[in-house]
């Protein structure tokens, strides 16, 4: 729960600064925190869209960080109806596109790209009408005619309406009255890890619920390694971590026997990183001129595959018809903000990702009759993929695993 400033000597100060700076009213730019997938995609939009847009973010470049390093075929249609798809396209292929015909490279849902590579590419498209501020933000002020934020320096800076697209940083002090409602504590634990690149390798996104310590592992071949992406519903499983980093070949050729011929001279290139997630959603009710989008307004568990299609989900109904509907009448009270968190496609985005994470847990560690019966299906088909494999029928997909995440949860 944050609480808000202590407000009278607060209200003064923005009422002189009001007065002050009144005249560059019409001017007043959106004001964006984080710049992130969900800032980054809103600034080029709204830039594009013509309006003054400021993005602040604590970091000046985009830095190396464990998130979305994959697209899905629904996410990669969202980018292009974004406009966006170029900066994917130019991340993922990059150097390799220009050694090989367009027939040889990867379809952009069968290759990768480090998040930040991405993110670099992006910002690299935002028009000037957008201006970047290696600052982080402080504290978020609401109000119906000219929110502001305040910076680490000290600045305190004005806007039409602020976008918070912040991630999973929301601190007590923000200023904003926000609360949270915890949906699944320690819900998941995600590792990233690098291969390098081999010829036997897999040459497109092979996904594969390995069904035993392990519950879920992405093989995604990047530019310039194999990148794996291995996820695990139980957090409180002292044994698996330590395990996993003192020699995660070993780790994963028990968990997935399919592979392990395969695995077995692969050579890790970079230690690994952990994120342990939490899945949290807003529960407050919407604010004065501040719209909270993205991660900071809901988690989803990153073994569901969703956390770019809620991105999008956003981006898309707040710079397509909220932005430009609420500035064409004057303040910007709660009442107006409200509509955006009851968009229907929002709230759709949402609940699908909600019910993704929650039913991937389900699948692993549910209890019930159901979730058992369907591991108990689970293991019998993989059964018979590992016998199929065995005696040399052709495999579906490469490494011989065939199920795609999400599909059936
Ligand atoms: C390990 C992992 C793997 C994932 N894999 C997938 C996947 O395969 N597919 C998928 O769809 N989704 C995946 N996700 C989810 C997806 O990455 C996120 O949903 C998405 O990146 C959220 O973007 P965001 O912009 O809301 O937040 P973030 O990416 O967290 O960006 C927030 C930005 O705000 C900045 N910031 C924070 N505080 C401040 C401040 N006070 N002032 C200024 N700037 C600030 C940060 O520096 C950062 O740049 C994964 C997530 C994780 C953690």
């Amino acid at each position: 729960m944050w609480h808000a400033p202590a407000t009278n000597s607060w209200r003064r100060v923005r009422c002189s600064l009001r007065e002050r700076v009144s005249p560059l009213r019409e001017a007043d730019p959106i004001l964006i925190v984080g710049a992130g997938m969900a800032g980054a995609l809103t600034a080029l939009r709204l830039g594009r869209a013509g309006y003054g847009v400021r993005i602040f973010d604590r970091h000046s470049h985009p830095r190396p960080t464990f998130r979305a390093e994959k697209l899905t075929q629904d996410q990669i249609e969202g980018l292009r109806e974004l406009g966006a798809l170029e900066a994917f396209e130019q991340a993922n292929w990059g150097a390799v596109a220009t050694r090989q015909s367009p027939d040889q490279l990867h379809d952009l849902s069968n290759c990768g790209a480090r998040h930040e590579a991405w993110l670099d590419a992006l910002w690299n498209l935002w028009p000037s009408s957008v201006t970047f501020t290696p600052t982080a933000v402080d504290a978020i002020y609401p109000d119906r005619e000219r929110p502001c934020v305040r910076l680490s320096t000290g600045e305190t800076v004005f806007g039409r309406l602020v976008v918070v697209a912040s991630g999973t940083w929301l601190g007590a002090d923000s200023g904003l009255d926000l609360d949270y409602e915890i949906v699944s504590p320690r819900h998941s634990v995600c590792v990233g890890l690098s291969l390098a690149k081999s010829d036997d390798g897999p040459g497109e996104v092979v996904e594969a619920p390995p069904g035993s310590a392990l519950s879920y592992v992405s093989f995604i071949p990047m530019d310039d390694e194999l990148r794996l992406n291995i996820f695990t519903f139980d957090p409180d499983d002292a044994g698996f971590l330590p395990a996993l980093k003192a020699d995660p070949i070993k780790v994963l050729s028990h968990a997935m026997p399919n592979i392990a011929a395969k695995l077995h001279e692969a050579v890790v290139t970079r230690p690994f990183e952990i994120r342990i997630v939490d899945l949290k959603r807003m529960k407050s009710p919407a604010q004065d001129g501040v719209v909270v989008i993205g991660d900071a307004f809901a988690t989803v568990c990153p073994a569901s595959g969703t956390g770019m299609t809620k991105v999008i989900a956003d981006v898309k109904a707040l710079t397509e018809i909220y932005a430009p509907r609420w500035f064409a009448t004057p303040g910007l009270g709660s009442d107006k903000i409200a509509q955006f968190y009851a968009d229907p496609h929002k709230c759709a985005a949402d609940a699908l990702a909600l019910k993704r994470s929650i039913n991937g847990r389900k699948s692993v560690l549910g209890e019930t009759p159901y979730w058992r019966a369907r591991r108990l299906v689970g293991r019998f088909k993989r059964g018979l993929e590992l016998a199929a494999a065995q005696w040399g029928r052709p495999a579906a997909r490469p490494f011989g695993i065939s199920t795609r995440r999400g599909a059936d949860t």
